[in-house]
């Protein structure tokens, strides 16, 4: 199988099924979109590399997942609507059913949000993907990490720990196999490996939420990017924060760290005027999605943490970072 038969067979789909955003999608020099008049273009890569994003032996079906769900979490993060996306595809072989259960996760995730693939490059190499997307949004209606006003709840989509938790547990570290127990794991690598994406709730809080980021490199780092941006502080409710089933039995600083310090949990941390509490919570129903308001921000600087003492320490956040 050569390159051009490769992208034939596994990526070039024969109808276009969004003649409307789509004039022209795989196969030419460029693809052609078309915007609905008037709004923005929301543009954003994530990049996966194995041994460094992913496990050499993580299931292709569940990596075309994830390589696609990181990216539709940062068109969520802004409030934007989904219009296709171009795949970079670095492969050390042409395996035909590696390749085929890639697309089977990484189309079945599209077309769930209706983001076609319209473009890419493929080349031989060390595994690594390469994503871009591309959404629309109302001008003065993206979630910007610059956004955040004194005043402002801060919330939370679903939960965040869970990944963590399932990274540890592979890596087999004492704390995680001695109070979570490897029967969790099959479970908890499910939320490490096929995060979902909120686009509903991020179209929902577009124009009702201030600012908003999707949580990727832990909560409280991820937060830091967002006082920093907008020049406040905040202070985290720990007992607001939701607790998974699974994360109940660690030891309290181990919980702490991989609720607020976890990673790859693509929830959505987003703050919003106290006047916009039922706007909020309408937009939680009608996205189906978990919200919970987990703290507040304040003119200042820096985070803090509220204990269900209601002490509150400053915390410093070791969120990840890949030249630290
Ligand atoms: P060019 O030489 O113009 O860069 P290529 O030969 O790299 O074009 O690709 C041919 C066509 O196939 C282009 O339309 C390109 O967008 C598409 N393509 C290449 N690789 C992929 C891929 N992995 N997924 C989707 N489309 C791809
Ligand atoms: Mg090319």
């Amino acid at each position: 199988m050569g390159e051009f038969e490769l992208i034939r067979r596994h990526f070039q789909r024969p109808t276009n099924s969004y003649p409307d955003t789509v004039a022209l999608g795989v196969g030419d020099d460029c693809a052609l979109l078309q915007p609905t008049p008037g709004w923005q273009l929301a543009v954003s890569t994530d990049m996966l590399v194995e041994g460094r994003h992913f496990f050499p032996d993580v299931a292709a079906e569940a990596l075309g997942h994830k390589a696609l769900a990181v990216n539709l979490s940062d068109l969520a993060a802004m409030g934007a609507r989904p219009l296709g996306f171009t795949l970079a595809l670095s492969l050390p072989a042409a395996d035909d059913a590696w390749l085929a259960a890639f697309a089977r996760g990484l189309f079945a995730l599209a077309d769930a949000h209706a983001c076609p693939l319209v473009g890419g490059d493929t080349t031989r190499g060390p595994l690594n993907i390469c994503i871009t997307v591309m959404g629309e949004v109302q001008p003065q209606q993206a979630l910007r990490r610059d956004a955040a006003r004194a005043g402002d709840d801060l919330y939370l989509s679903g939960r965040t720990g869970e990944a963590r938790l399932a990274l540890e547990l592979m890596r087999g570290t004492d704390w995680a196999v001695g109070h979570a127990g490897m029967p969790a794991l099959a479970q908890l690598r499910e939320r490490l490996e096929r995060p979902t994406p909120r686009l509903a709730l991020g179209r929902a809080l577009a124009g009702v939420a201030h600012a908003a980021l999707d949580v990727s490199d832990g909560l409280a780092g991820d937060l830091g990017h967002i006082l920093a941006a907008s020049g406040v502080g905040a202070v985290i409710d720990t007992a607001a924060l939701p607790v998974a089933p699974d994360l109940r039995g660690l030891p309290p600083e181990h919980r702490l760290d991989c609720l607020l310090n976890g990673g790859d949990d693509y929830e959505l941390l987003f703050t919003a005027p106290p006047a916009q509490r039922q706007a909020v919570a309408a937009a939680a129903v009608a996205s189906a999605t978990p919200v919970q308001r987990i703290g507040r921000v304040h003119a200042g600087a820096g985070l803090c943490v509220r204990e269900a003492d209601g002490r509150e320490r400053p915390w410093s956040p070791h969120g990840f970072d890949h030249f630290a």
